[in-house]
């Protein structure tokens, strides 16, 4: 077998065109995969692929992504035929056969095996987790770039496709990955997941966990979609999610982005994870810890999460990341909607919310768009406080709430790709603003940002006092917050506005003299900037998004 496989690549070496020496076209075939149709075993990890792709440029040999093991390349088929010739050199799988046209559709079969590896400590790749009873997690997922860990794919973050998965698994286990489930027998489950298409990212992902431990429960109608918990005993996630409450978010949701993507169907299924949630379309998968969190970061930790993966299924899933490095933008605008949620509803909700945000900037090594391009684990929780606060928080404060939402209304609800640069672009558009020097400022940078530190200085005077603003660190960020004046008695409180977006890093503000004496300023009392006090001991918390289990 080596030595057949040897003289293909040979073969494909010496020759000027790879192909099988038909009369079509030769040379490398340009392609988006339009399908993948993948099977496998969770406990053997023995796969099969078949790849449906529409040729864009014409040629005999296709190049896919490719980083899992074990692949054949003399048993890969192409349009279910012998290959005339092939090569494995990761990162890529190069097949060659027939020449094809543009317009023409290909298919490629493979087997191979999947890799039981991560990166890291995460569950990004294929893993088995125990949860606390011992029960097994089972966990495929792709994240962004990812899905050619499993097999040849299209990993390009901004390729949408349609999925059918074909889950073999002992008969004690439930298998779910996003689009309709069919048990087609005891020990294997189907997943169809069609139009419009999902990013690879969330929806080249599957998880299977043992049918006792995840007993469903019905939550009925949220918006337009049915919501069923998969939850294991003794966990208390299904207690602690309030129906009425996610009915609401995604009613809202609707009304605003237009309908719930996905089909009839929700799954939130909770196990053992590494990260708070993540946004499976369909087929959202929550941390089995975050209702018994003993740090949570948001007032009501569970809600949070969950609004924040439901989010996704418009921010993320249905509209998706143009490149990798606009992973902010996502994680960003599910935490914002989460957000304006909670303060439509409870606002000591949504300030917890906020506070945490700035508590996750502080540790920040990042920029939200790092100029170094690092791999995205190596910054990606950088995001989760900077990206909210600086792409929407500080501009709602500086323009207005229904100018951001106006803005996302103009980016989500359709199955496209957008950048950052959008983002931005479309809330320069809404708002009236000029955001370019407040990009450059706050959100593309190389090395450790470094957030405003600001001084305030008190001088009482007759009638008209001053309030002295020095941004001692920060450069020139600028945003717009506020400074509380506090007198010796609890309701002795004046709050100052601070406009440096227009004014100026410095300042010296004119108010009229308070009725109390001045005994202390408080910093940003509504966390509306990343502005910290120079003098005060600061609150962080390190790793969000992270389950305490991972830490
Ligand atoms: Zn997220």
């Amino acid at each position: 077998m080596r030595r057949r496989i040897v003289r293909l690549i040979g073969l494909c070496l010496l020759l000027p065109s790879c192909g099988g020496g038909d009369d079509g076209p030769a040379g490398a075939i340009a392609a988006h995969v339009t399908h993948y149709d993948y099977r496998f075993d969770v406990d053997t990890r023995l796969a099969h692929a078949t790849i449906t792709a529409v040729v864009d440029a014409p040629g005999d040999c296709i190049t896919l992504p490719f980083r899992a093991a074990d692949l054949v390349v003399a048993t890969a088929k192409i349009d279910g035929k012998d290959i005339a010739s092939g090569v494995v050199a990761a990162p890529s799988l190069e097949l060659c056969g027939a020449g094809h046209e543009a317009g023409e559709t290909i298919t490629v079969d493979v087997d191979m095996t999947i890799p039981l590896e991560t990166i890291s400590t995460s569950q990004v790749g294929y893993s088995v987790t125990a949860d606390a009873d011992g029960n097994p997690f089972y966990y495929l997922v792709s994240w962004v770039g990812g899905c050619d860990k499993f097999g040849p794919c299209d990993s390009r973050p901004d390729q949408f496709a349609t999925y059918t998965f074909h889950v073999t698994h002992p008969e004690t286990l439930m298998a779910a990955c996003p689009g309709t489930i069919t048990e087609t027998s005891a020990t294997e489950t189907t997943c169809d997941f069609t139009l419009p298409g999902g990013p690879t990212y969330s929806t080249f992902g599957v998880a299977a966990y043992p049918k006792a431990a995840w007993l469903p429960t019905d939550k009925g109608m949220w918006g337009s979609v049915h919501a069923t918990i998969y939850d294991r005993p003794g966990t208390g996630i299904t207690t602690a999610i309030d129906a009425a409450y996610h009915a609401g978010f995604v009613a809202w949701m609707e009304q605003t982005f237009g309908p719930y993507p996905f089909g009839s169907e929700l799954r939130v299924l909770t196990a053992p994870t590494y990260w708070s949630g993540f946004e499976h379309p369909g087929n959202i998968v929550l941390d089995d810890g975050l209702a018994h969190a003993t740090r949570p970061a948001y007032l009501h930790n569970t809600q949070h999460v969950l609004d924040h993966e439901l989010a996704h299924m418009w921010a993320g899933d249905q509209t998706t990341l143009a490149d990798t490095y606009d992973f902010v933008w996502k994680e960003s605008m599910a935490e914002y909607l989460a957000y304006v949620y909670e303060d439509m509803t409870e606002p000591a909700a949504a300030g917890t919310t906020a506070a945490a945000w700035k508590g996750f900037s502080g540790p920040a090594k990042f920029f939200p768009v790092p100029g170094e391009h690092p791999e995205l684990f190596a910054y990606y929780g950088d995001v989760y406080g900077p990206g909210p606060m600086v792409l929407f928080r500080q501009i709602e404060v500086l323009s207005s709430r229904g100018q951001v939402i106006a803005a996302l209304q103009t980016l989500l609800g359709q199955a496209h790709a957008i950048s950052v640069d959008d983002v931005l672009a479309a809330l320069a558009t809404t708002t009236g603003l000029d955001l370019s020097a407040y990009a450059a400022a706050w959100v593309r940078g190389t090395g450790v940002p470094e957030w405003p530190t600001i001084n305030t200085v008190f001088t009482a005077g007759t009638g008209t006092s001053t309030l002295a603003v020095h941004q001692v660190t920060g450069g020139e960020r600028r945003c717009k917050f506020h400074v509380r004046l506090r007198g010796p008695n609890a309701g002795d409180t004046a709050d100052v506005e601070v406009d440096t977006f227009h004014g100026g890093i410095d300042q010296a503000i004119p108010l009229p003299t308070p009725a109390f004496a001045v005994t202390s300023t408080q910093l940003d009392p509504f966390n509306e900037c990343l502005v910290y006090a120079g003098t005060s001991a600061r609150t962080f918390h390190a790793r969000p998004w992270r389950s305490e289990r991972s830490l």
